[in-house]
């Protein structure tokens, strides 16, 4: 498979990692799949080549993803700063996976920037910020977990992709391109998946652990969400959903339970544009998909703090649920011709 990775960068890398260092990996605020699959796949790898290595995230992992190997020993900052800030201090290296911007990392931000320690970028977002001593950024990757395969690939230690490591990657890929179908999905992509699985992940308990171990209570979110709060645009081909805290905590909220929600609103054929909006801790999180050459990145970092894929942003709005919606709606007109597709 091809070396993406430039000669002379992998070299100084490969030089720092053949003697045992202190090593903190690090991924964006409201963990993902991809964000814990390949903070945890380096991790497992970086563990086995006889370094120090410890995973610090700027909140806490999803339930569906706590059996990642190696999750169990994760720091997660909101709940262990002390533990987070000491290992920091100590570290020669910092990992940042699956985001571009420091300020992704929320509080975890200036503990990150202000450190000494040589900060390596392994990332697929656009527009990385130049923060970074080494970065490794390729948009057109479909997910950091790819990427982590090839790193490890390149380094020339492939074979030392096992299981935990292969079943860490697996899950990035998977829950980054929706279950191996954005067109992100490259045929290297299959062939990496497919290596994956002889080196021993098990593709089909991780679609289950992901995918089928829903509490009663987020499946009657989703239900309510569509049934309830779903809104139809025709006009804009837009479809968007918005959820209060007090509307969360009616299905007992927890991290994660709101994944997934957005793409129902995408699949209502003809829509091109869909939103999720939810309230959480007095700030809103905003969820854009869209299909084919419609840019939610744009929308998100023009208008709401965010950025991403061309097909799948995020962002936030200090305002309140419902001016934020308002916003949203004012900012649709400007979008129609786009949008009519
Ligand atoms: P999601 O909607 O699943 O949270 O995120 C979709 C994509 O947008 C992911 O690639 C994620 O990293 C990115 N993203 C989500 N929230 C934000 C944000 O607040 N700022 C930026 N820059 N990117 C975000
Ligand atoms: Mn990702």
């Amino acid at each position: 498979m091809s070396n993406r990775f430039p000669a002379k960068e992998l070299e100084e890398l490969k030089k720092i990692l053949s003697v045992p260092q202190m090593i903190t990996i690090t991924t964006h605020h409201r963990p993902d799949g991809d964000a814990m699959g390949s903070s945890l796949a380096l991790y497992n790898y970086l563990i086995r080549k006889g370094h120090g290595v410890i995973v610090v995230t700027p909140s806490e992992c999803p339930e569906f993803l706590s059996w990642l190997p190696g999750n169990d020993v994760v720091i997660d900052f909101e709940k262990r700063e002390d533990a987070a800030m000491r290992t920091i201090a100590v570290s020669t290296l910092v990992f940042c996976l699956d985001f571009n911007w420091l300020s992704r990392l929320e509080k975890l931000e200036q503990p990150v920037r202000n450190s000494n320690a040589i900060k390596v970028l392994i990332d697929h977002h656009l527009e990385p910020e130049p923060a970074f001593d080494h970065a490794f950024s390729y948009t057109d990757a479909c997910s950091t977990c790819e990427l982590i395969y090839q790193f490890i690939d390149a380094l020339g230690d492939k074979k030392m992709i096992d299981k935990n490591i292969a079943e860490c990657i697996y899950t990035g890929i998977m829950t980054d391109t929706n279950s191996f179908r954005y067109a992100t999905m490259r045929s290297e992509t299959h062939r990496i998946i497919a290596d994956l699985m002889d080196a021993g992940a098990e593709n089909y308990k991780i679609h289950e652990y992901v995918y089928d171990t829903w509490l009663e209570n987020r499946l009657r979110l989703l239900g309510y969400s569509l049934k309830e709060k779903l809104k139809v645009l025709t006009e804009y081909n837009t479809a968007y959903i918005a959820l209060s805290q007090a509307e969360l905590d009616m299905f007992n909220f927890k991290a994660g339970d709101t994944e997934g929600i957005v793409n129902y609103a995408l699949s209502i054929k003809g829509v091109r544009l869909a939103a999720l909006f939810t309230e959480r801790e007095g700030e809103i999180k905003i969820s854009f998909r869209s299909k084919d050459d419609f840019s939610v990145k744009d929308l998100s970092s023009k208008y709401f703090q965010g950025g991403g894929h061309k097909n799948a942003s995020g962002g936030k709005s200090n305002e309140s649920l419902d001016a934020t919606v308002q916003k949203f709606l004012g900012i649709l007109p400007h979008y129609q011709s786009q949008l009519a597709g």
